[in-house]
This record gives structure tokens, C-alpha cells and sequence, in this order.
């Protein structure tokens, strides 16, 4: 190692299931070369929602704060402690969760260079936590790993300078990939529908509130098929303090590991999906989606017809009903896969190149 590297000392910081999946290639390339401490804050912390990725992915933390909570002043407080202690030079923070802000937060309390990766994401719609997330992230933010030429756009257009930005592709191709064609000869489960709607659910302004659970409820029994829905934690526990039950067309099972996951999905007519991750590996996988929100910041999947919008609140007032909308979807041929290959190499490449 040369000495401009040993005065490197990188943190990459991972919050949720999401951003251990995405990151977990590029951290163990950067811990070949360089001092690089892998932290997880506990926002998420149940081992189906932790432990299996890690198992799975055979990844390590360095540091888990077990901080068990999405509250951003404990975790940049956290966050921050840790930081003091060890003293990074560079901090990396992943997406657009709480752990994310935090993140960049104690990273700029302590006087370290930030990267973003997936910067640039926007949906325009700022009663999105999610979106203020981006914005207070990428405001904070030193350089800039973007997934595609869009987000640098976007990025460019609200001023950051160009030389900040780094087109890479988004890191989840990779991992998605890889994993599935690792796992797409094994059997697959017995228990599950020979055809079947893969559903997940989770944001809080969907799945937190009564009213809309059993819009939610009543939605789910009209779509025509059978539906198979891995359930978020969140969404469980809110299913149950209100005592709703969902209809028969729907197969709850838990929350499964990554590779079941992809498996599942790949398998599945169509997805139904609030997530921003499960958005993007179905394009990459080819399975058409639907994304039961009135916006997105993976806009590349609707540009390219991949992915459409339905709302469950807004069913009547659309032209469609959802039954039609998944009958069109499922005649869509997906060809292209806008978040590209050897991702890892190239956010490697990137941050060797600034940091050295
Ligand atoms: N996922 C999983 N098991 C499941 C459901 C989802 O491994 O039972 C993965 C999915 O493949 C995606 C990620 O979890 O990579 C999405 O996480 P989530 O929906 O919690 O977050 P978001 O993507 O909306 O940030």
C-alpha cells in the first residue's frame, strides 16, 4: 500500500435489508485494498430482516450500533460516537432511508469527505419522506454515485457540479444477478401457487394507518389472481393491532431471504410492489411490476414500460382498474435492464480514484 492509501480509512454504512443487499459486493471489494469498516445502524434489526442477508451474502459488520430504531437524532448520534471514536476519513452512505440521512449527518459532524450512492433518485413529490431524505443527502453529499444518466441529470439541474457526479449504474444489478443465477436451477418451494402475483408492502403511509389497511384489504380481493405476499414486519404488525385479516386470494408467508426472494420473483406473472428495490430488480429479472404509489423516483423502469402506477386509493377515479392495468402489463416484453453491468468494478474504480 502506498501511503496516500494508509491514510485512508473508509465507512460504509447500512441501515436496512435494502442497503445491506445493495452494498454488500462493493464493501468486500474496497476491504481487499483498503481500511474500509462495514457499520450497521439496527434500523432494521429482526434476523429475518437482518441476520439472513448477512448469512446469506456472507458479509460481516464491523460496528452494529443495534440502535433499533428509525429515529435520524439517535441514529446520528449513534452514528456520530462511533465516528469520534475511529475517525474515518471518508464516510459512504447508500439510498434514501433514515440511516442514510443520519449518516451524512454525523459524517459531516465529524469533518469526513461523503459519498452518496444511488444519489440523484427523485420522485417530486416532497410529502415523500423518502424524497426529502434524497434531498437533505445529496444537499450534505461530497461526490455522487448515480445509476444512470437521469439522476445526473436531475443532479446537474439543481447545481451540483459535474465533476461530482459518476454515472456507475446502480449496485443492486449486480448482486441480483449474481444471486440468481447462483440459485435459479434449485427446487422450488412446494407451498407456493403454480401462478401467482408477487405483492410487497410496506411504507408507512400505506400500511400504517386502519383506513387505509383495509382500502388496502378490499383492493387485494379484487385483483383477479392469487396473490403471494413475503410480509414486512411493519406491515404485519399493523395488520394485527388493527385486527384485519386479508382476503382469501392472498398467501401471506414471512418475509424471506434474498435469494427465495429473486427466486420468487422471477417466478411470479407480475409485482405488485411499494418498494424501490423490488421496482428495480424486476426490471433487471424481466418480470413486469406494478408499483402501488402515485409516484416514483425509479423512473427509468416507467419510461421503459417496464412499470406502472396504480394507486389502491385512486382505483375508482383511474380509467383502468387494476385487473386491466395487470392484463396489459402482462403483455410487456422487457428487454432492456437501465441499471447495468460490472456496477461493483465501476464504483470501485470511482472511489479508488478520488480517495487515492
Ligand atoms: N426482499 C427480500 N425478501 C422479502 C422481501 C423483499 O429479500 O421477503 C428484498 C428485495 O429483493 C429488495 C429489498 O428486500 O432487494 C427491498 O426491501 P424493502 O422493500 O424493505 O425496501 P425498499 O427497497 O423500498 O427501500
Amino acid at each position: 500500500m502506498n501511503n496516500r492509501v494508509e491514510e485512508v480509512h473508509l465507512i460504509t454504512i447500512a441501515g436496512n435489508r435494502p442497503e445491506i443487499i445493495k452494498v454488500s459486493q462493493l464493501v468486500k471489494s474496497l476491504n481487499k485494498t483498503y481500511r474500509n469498516n462495514f457499520v450497521y445502524t439496527g434500523q432494521h434489526f429482526s434476523a429475518n430482516m437482518k441476520d439472513i442477508f448477512t448469512d446469506e451474502l456472507n458479509i460481516t459488520f464491523d460496528y452494529d450500533l443495534r440502535s433499533n430504531t428509525s429515529d435520524i437524532l439517535v441514529l446520528r448520534e449513534n452514528i456520530r460516537g462511533l465516528l469520534q471514536q475511529i475517525q474515518p476519513t471518508h464516510v459512504l452512505v447508500y439510498g434514501d432511508t433514515n440511516s442514510t440521512v443520519a449518516g451524512a449527518l454525523a459524517a459531516k459532524d465529524c469533518g469526513c469527505r461523503l459519498f452518496h450512492i444511488e444519489a440523484g433518485l427523485r420522485c417530486f413529490d416532497l410529502s415523500k419522506p423518502e424524497e426529502r431524505n434524497r434531498i437533505q443527502v445529496d444537499a450534505l453529499s461530497d461526490y455522487y454515485l448515480v445509476p444512470t444518466e437521469l439522476s445526473k441529470l436531475f443532479l446537474k439541474f439543481e447545481g451540483v457540479p459535474e465533476e461530482r457526479i459518476f454515472v456507475t449504474g446502480n449496485l443492486v444489478s449486480d448482486v441480483c444477478r449474481k444471486l440468481y443465477q447462483e440459485i435459479k436451477d434449485k427446487k422450488r418451494r412446494s407451498d407456493i401457487p403454480a401462478e401467482y402475483v408477487l405483492l410487497t408492502l410496506h411504507r408507512p403511509a400505506l400500511v400504517d394507518n386502519e383506513d387505509m389497511l383495509k382500502i388496502l384489504s378490499r383492493f387485494l380481493s379484487n385483483v383477479e389472481h392469487k396473490i403471494l405476499f413475503p410480509i414486512h414486519p411493519r406491515t404485519k404488525s399493523s395488520l394485527e393491532k388493527y385486527g384485519i385479516t386479508l382476503p382469501d386470494n392472498v398467501r401471506v408467508i414471512d418475509a424471506v431471504g434474498y435469494s427465495e426472494f429473486l427466486s420468487l420473483l422471477k417466478d411470479a406473472m407480475i409485482v405488485l410492489t411499494d418498494s424501490g428495490g423490488v421496482q428495480e430488480e424486476s426490471i433487471i429479472l424481466k418480470r413486469p411490476c406494478v408499483t402501488l404509489n402515485n409516484t416514483t423516483e425509479r423512473q427509468e423502469t416507467i419510461l421503459l414500460k417496464a412499470n406502472r402506477l396504480y394507486h389502491p386509493l385512486d382505483g375508482a377515479g383511474q380509467q383502468c382498474s387494476i385487473n386491466e392495468v395487470i392484463r396489459e402489463m402482462l403483455n410487456v416484453k422487457i428487454s432492456v435492464n437501465p441499471y447495468g453491468e460490472d456496477v461493483t468494478n465501476r464504483a470501485y474504480k470511482v472511489i479508488s480514484s478520488i480517495i487515492e
